[in-house]
C-alpha cells in the first residue's frame, strides 16, 4: 500500500518528523479521533479560526525543531474569547523566540479545546529485538514516575489490546474509581488496532507517540500527536 500522501511529502523536504497538524491528519485519516487544528501566520487569522471553531480554543507553537511545546510556552489552553486568543498569540511568539530562538517557527495552531477526560498515552518504538512495538499507559506523572506502561508486540490481536489496557496498575482510574464514570476501553482498544495494522504495513513509520489521549465514558480523543520517520527510506 502507498504510504500517506503527509509522509511522502515530509519525505520530500528531508523531514522525519511530522508536525503536530500532519501527525493528526495521519492518525484521522486511519480512523483515529483527534483533536485537528489549523495553522494561523497572524494574530487576526488566529482569533478568525477560533471564531470559526467556537470557544474555548488551544494556541500551540507549529515548529519542526520543537518536541516538547509545553517547555518553551508553546500550548495555550482554555482561551474564551478573541481578546485572549490575540494576547496568547503574542505571548507564545515572545516565549518561543526566549526559550527556542534558533527554532524555525511555521506559525500557531489553533484547535478546539478538548473536554477534560482520563489521560493516557499509546505509542510504538522499535524495539532491536522484537522490531515494533505498542504501548499502552496513563498520562502524565504515572508513565513518568511509575512506568505503568504495557507493551506488546505488533500486529496486535484484539485481545492483546484489550489484555494489555487491563494490565496496568492503574487500571482503576478507567474502569470508575471512586464512582467515577468508567472510561470507554473498547475506544482505546480500536486506537491501539489501528495503530498496529498501520504500523505493519508502514515500515517507514520509526516512532509514533499520542500524549495524550483523552479517554471518556463514550469514546476517546488524541490532543497531542508526534510521529516519526526512518531516518533512510524503507526499501519497497
Ligand atoms: P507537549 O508538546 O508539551 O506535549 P501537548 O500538545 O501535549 O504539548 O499539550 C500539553 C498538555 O495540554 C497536554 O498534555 C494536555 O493535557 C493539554 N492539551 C493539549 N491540547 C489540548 C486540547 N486540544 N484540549 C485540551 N487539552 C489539551
Ligand atoms: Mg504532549
Amino acid at each position: 500500500m502507498a504510504s500517506h500522501p503527509l509522509i511522502a511529502h515530509a519525505r520530500q523536504q528531508g523531514r522525519t518528523l511530522l508536525t503536530e497538524l500532519e501527525s493528526k491528519q495521519v492518525l484521522h485519516d486511519l480512523g483515529i479521533p483527534t483533536a485537528l487544528g489549523q495553522l494561523a501566520t497572524s494574530d487576526d487569522e488566529a482569533v478568525r479560526l477560533a471564531d470559526a471553531m467556537g470557544y474555548p480554543v488551544v494556541l500551540k507553537i507549529a515548529s519542526p525543531d520543537i518536541v516538547h511545546k509545553s517547555d518553551v510556552g508553546g500550548v495555550r489552553l482554555h482561551l474564551q474569547h478573541g481578546a485572549e486568543v490575540r494576547q496568547a498569540f503574542h505571548a507564545m511568539q515572545q516565549s518561543v523566540a526566549t526559550h527556542a530562538p534558533e527554532a524555525r517557527v511555521d506559525g500557531i495552531i489553533v484547535q478546539p479545546m478538548a473536554a477534560p477526560g482520563v489521560e493516557v498515552i499509546v505509542g510504538m518504538s522499535k524495539d532491536a529485538t522484537f522490531g515494533p512495538v505498542l504501548m499502552f499507559g496513563l498520562g502524565g506523572v504515572l508513565v513518568e514516575v511509575l512506568k505503568d506502561v504495557a507493551f506488546r508486540i505488533v500486529p496486535l490481536t484484539p485481545h492483546d489490546a484489550a489484555e494489555m489496557i487491563r494490565e496496568i496498575q492503574g487500571l482503576p482510574l478507567l474502569t470508575g474509581y471512586r464512582g467515577a464514570t468508567p472510561a470507554d476501553l473498547q475506544a482505546l482498544q480500536d486506537i491501539l488496532l489501528k495503530l498496529s495494522a498501520f504500523v505493519a504495513e508502514t515500515p517507514e513509520v520509526h516512532e509514533i507517540d499520542l500524549n495524550p489521549i483523552h479517554a471518556y465514558a463514550q469514546g476517546a480523543l488524541a490532543v497531542d500527536a508526534r510521529v516519526v520517520l526512518e531516518a533512510t527510506p524503507a526499501s519497497t
